[in-house]
């Protein structure tokens, strides 16, 4: 099925209600959307010249006429290629090259580059700039029926992240987005047509899949005017709005907890926050349930399988009483309804609970491929199961606990150390606001524990405190051998922080100190 179906449908029932808005102030009605999307899949067809099947780019920032590109994409049965818009334009020409795509949707902000892409992209025809002269007409063309698209068709290229590599392009199809849409509403909260979604993430990733349950249920797809996290804003949009979930990635989480506007503000229409992408630090957690109480949710995937492969349920935060609480709120959850989930070894054998080894996935959810990369497919995909690259184990009741990426893990003396649980011990210390592990090459133990630490307040702590304060909780062969006192940490623009980037950084100091 399509997904544009619900927004047609929407504009049937619930004509008058909104569907979209910018900020506090309503966008569009669930009529004027479905006109808008079946407007602009016309113009896209007749226009342009694109026929079902067809990639068309979104370049934009989070804006009420993203969802109307994505719909209107989906309406005329094209696939829809969403760009993060922070790239870089060299990163952007090479997503629009790759995807083959025909046309960019674009906005003022990034129709200078986009533009100039049009004389180098071979693929790419033309940019239409949102809201401009021409999206106008494209959305005032003579309304269109829906191009009835199958489960198997390509909806959505979802070029991963890329903190190694050239990103590359998760081929989600319909079936894919309708049972992550399906899963949301099993595993992390039924919505209803009063709610709304606040994009205060990037719609070209998780906070646009979560959207779909949203827009499926006849919820309100509110934009921060923004663009992004503003601790004022929220606030004020709690005010004006109902029901409201919205996405966050853990340090975004960090920073509202500690925003005071956040802490001074009414919360009742905050219904969840919905946190991943990167590990949530057990200190963070619990100062943000403190402040949020029990609407946070936690879920665990990657764009392969559009955020669907664990989820932590409010349920769970909220279970106070129960022995592992604290161990459950350093996991990542337990298997959503819709996929079977295993930790396997190099052999993809199935380890047993308490093993660590690679999780791996199977489901409705998980993507067939990568779009254009069948090597990169087969080997992701290896005996149909999908290798997510993430190391973890499982708990005897089904709980999921991720240790690093593997290629994050140091290995000193032949001893495996986890960067997170070096993490989780430091930031037990007042002193420490943030940090990161890594490892640097050591001609004594193959490799040493550096620590990036930024300081909570004014002063940098003390290294011999800091020591004091890992042997509290960890081996003392995991401490770290050296600190470096830093005013913030390279994160990429999904907020997550940048480890090749450190390593990188200690490679190039003269000398180790
Ligand atoms: P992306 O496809 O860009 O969203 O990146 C997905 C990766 O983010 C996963 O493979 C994990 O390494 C990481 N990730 C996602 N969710 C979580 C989570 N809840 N906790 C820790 N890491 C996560």
């Amino acid at each position: 099925m399509n997904p544009a179906v619900w927004v047609e449908r929407h504009g049937r029932a619930r004509p008058d209600d909104p569907a979209l808005a910018d900020g506090e102030r309503v966008h569009a009605t669930w009529a004027t959307f479905a006109v808008r999307t079946a407007a602009a899949a016309a113009g896209l067809r007749d226009d342009l010249g694109l026929v079902p099947g067809d990639r068309v780019a979104i370049v934009m920032r989070n804006r009420p006429e993203y969802l109307e590109a994505l719909f209107a994409i989906w309406h005329a049965g094209l696939v829809a290629v969403p760009v993060n818009a922070r790239l870089h334009r060299d990163e952007i020409a090479y997503i629009l090259g790759h995807s083959g795509s025909a046309v960019a949707l674009t906005d003022a902000d990034h129709a200078d580059d986009v533009e100039l892409l049009v004389d180098s992209v071979e693929s790419l025809r033309a940019a239409v700039v949102a809201p401009g002269e021409r999206w106008d007409r494209l959305t005032a063309s003579a309304p269109t029926p829906l191009v009835e698209r199958q489960a198997q068709d390509p909806a959505w290229l979802f070029y991963t992240s890329g903190t190694t590599g050239r990103p590359k392009g998760a081929t989600l199809t319909n079936r894919n987005l309708l049972m992550a849409s399906l899963s949301y509403f099993a595993d992390i909260d039924p919505v209803s047509a009063q709610d709304s979604i606040v994009h205060a993430a990037p719609i070209s990733h998780g906070s646009g899949l979560y959207g779909l349950p949203h827009i499926a249920r006849g919820a309100v797809s509110v934009v921060p005017h923004s663009g992004g996290v503003d601790g004022d804003e929220i606030a004020a949009l709690l005010q004006r709005w109902k029901g409201v979930s919205f996405f966050a990635a853990p340090t975004m989480i960090k920073r509202l907890t500690g925003d005071p506007s956040i802490t001074a503000a009414d919360l009742a229409n905050l219904k969840t926050i919905i946190y991943g992408g990167a590990p949530m630090y057990l200190a963070d957690l619990e100062a943000a349930l403190g402040v949020f109480g029990p609407r946070l949710a936690q879920i665990y995937g990657q764009g392969e399988t559009p955020m669907t492969i664990t989820a932590l349920s409010k349920a769970d935060h909220a279970d106070v009483d129960h022995p592992n609480w604290q161990e459950r709120l350093q996991s990542v959850g337990t298997a959503r309804t819709d996929v079977e989930v295993r930790v396997v070894d190099d052999e993809d054998n199935e380890l047993p609970a308490g093993e660590v080894g690679e999780v791996v996935v199977r489901g409705e959810v998980v993507m067939p491929g990568y779009w254009n990369e069948p090597e990169a497919s087969a080997e992701a995909l290896r005996g149909g199961w999908l290798h997510t690259g993430d190391v973890g184990s499982f708990d005897a009741g089904g709980y999921l606990t991720l240790r690093d990426r593997s290629k994050d893990l140091i290995i000193r003396g032949g001893m495996n150390i986890y960067p997170r649980e070096v993490e989780e011990a430091l930031l037990r210390h007042p002193g420490v606001g943030a940090v990161a592990v890594v490892g640097r090459p050591d001609p004594e133990w193959g490799e040493a524990v550096v620590a990036f630490v930024v300081a909570s307040g004014a002063a940098a702590p003390d290294a011999d405190d800091l020591d004091r304060t890992c042997l509290e909780s960890i081996a003392r062969y995991k401490r770290p051998k050296a600190y470096r006192f830093v005013d913030s940490l390279p994160t990429n623009n999904y907020g997550k922080v940048v480890k090749r980037d450190l390593r990188e950084q200690l490679r190039n100091e003269p000398e180790h100190g």
